[in-house]
């Protein structure tokens, strides 16, 4: 496989959940993910942003096999996601791995930090005991931890610090691909970019893939290559992460880049949305973001958009989006009636 060949491709996946409003209410369908495709390259980030309930987690939890799609497909580096919990799962869950947003609920409170980042080596009988040994002390020192540290329990260490031993962990078994669930979103905020700059150290050394899920613009950017915007289980807009955010085209991108904190920008140019976050449970018709889009017309009631290629490596799910003129940006609906703050 060439490196210029995805390791992960992801086409088209959904998944959907049957819950019922009330204790007598009749059954409803919820889209917690509805079509999602992307594609990852060995060495590349893709982030994926948006707010609680857009369906960031569930995807994450589908391309690493933990959900199983109800339509689409994913493909890890060339091969179709086998059935969970059969030994070619589990050889290749070895080559993918998960990092979550608490590190305290991910590792085991009775056993040493050590004990721990050892156990996938155990599992997947890597090394002889020696070799576990070194390795233990290896990865611990890569993610900025030391012996010591080793012998501690989770609870006597700080956020970070756990975050740290469950990334140790997470790389005992040397994986090609990484998916972060808002890792660093239960930290104090001097402690994530610490968090974040190891992470990056890391996946640039190592030459990782990584799908990085965070609701943290600011964290995002700084971690993807490209980004990838959900709103109610769609991809509204994906790009170079540079110029999504320079110049933002979906209006719920440009309203989630303006609440970003941003040295050159007035607190006046922020764009407030309006409306209720959203719920998969009670999507809206049309274009799921009409009723908090200022510019939204009658066909964006009726007609979801697609996610068309604009041109500058720019997708968009937009009716009003214009593709790229020559040489330039594409761009996103232009109405007198921005609400700003
Ligand atoms: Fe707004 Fe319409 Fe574009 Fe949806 S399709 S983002 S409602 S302008």
């Amino acid at each position: 496989m060439s490196a210029t060949t995805p390791l992960v491709e992801v086409e088209a996946i959904a998944r959907r959940y049957t819950m019922k409003k009330g204790v007598f209410g009749a059954p409803i369908e919820v889209r917690a993910v509805d079509g999602v495709s992307f594609s990852i390259r060995r060495g590349e980030t893709l982030g994926i942003v948006g707010e609680s309930g857009s369906g960031k987690s569930t995807t994450g939890r589908m391309v690493l096999g933990l959900e199983m799609p109800d339509a689409g497909t994913v493909r890890f580096d060339g091969a179709a996601i086998p059935p969970i919990g059969g030994a070619e799962w589990r050889r290749q869950r070895a080559r993918m791995q998960m990092i979550f947003q608490d590190p305290l609920a991910a590792l085991d409170r009775r056993l040493p930090i050590a004990a721990q980042v050892r156990e996938p080596l155990d599992i997947h009988l890597i090394g002889n005991e020696a070799e576990r040994e070194a390795r233990v002390v290896e990865l611990l020192r890569d993610v900025g931890l030391s012996a010591d540290h080793g012998r501690r329990y989770p609870h006597e260490l700080s956020g970070g610090q756990r975050q740290r031993a469950v990334l140790a962990r997470a790389l005992a078994t040397r994986p090609d691909f990484l998916v972060c669930d808002e890792p660093v979103s239960a930290l104090d905020v001097s402690i994530q970019a610490q968090v974040v700059n190891q992470l990056i150290d890391i996946q640039a050394a190592l030459g990782l893939a990584m799908l990085f899920i965070s609701h943290d613009l600011r964290v995002v950017r700084q971690v993807s290559r490209r980004v990838g915007v959900m709103y109610l289980g769609r991809i509204v807009e994906e790009g170079d992460a540079d110029d999504l955010f320079a110049t933002p085209v979906h209006p719920y991108t440009r309203a989630l880049v303006s609440a970003a904190p941003h040295p050159g920008r007035k607190p006046t140019e922020r764009i407030v949305l309006t409306g209720d976050p959203p719920n998969p449970a009670d999507r809206p018709s049309g274009c799921a973001f009409h009723p908090r889009c200022a510019f939204a017309v009658a066909r964006c009631r009726v007609e979801s958009p697609v996610l068309a290629d604009l041109g500058a490596g720019r997708q968009v799910a937009c009716h009003l989006a214009s593709p790229a003129g020559a040489g330039g940006v594409p761009t996103g609906p232009k109405l007198p009636a921005l609400e700003v703050a």
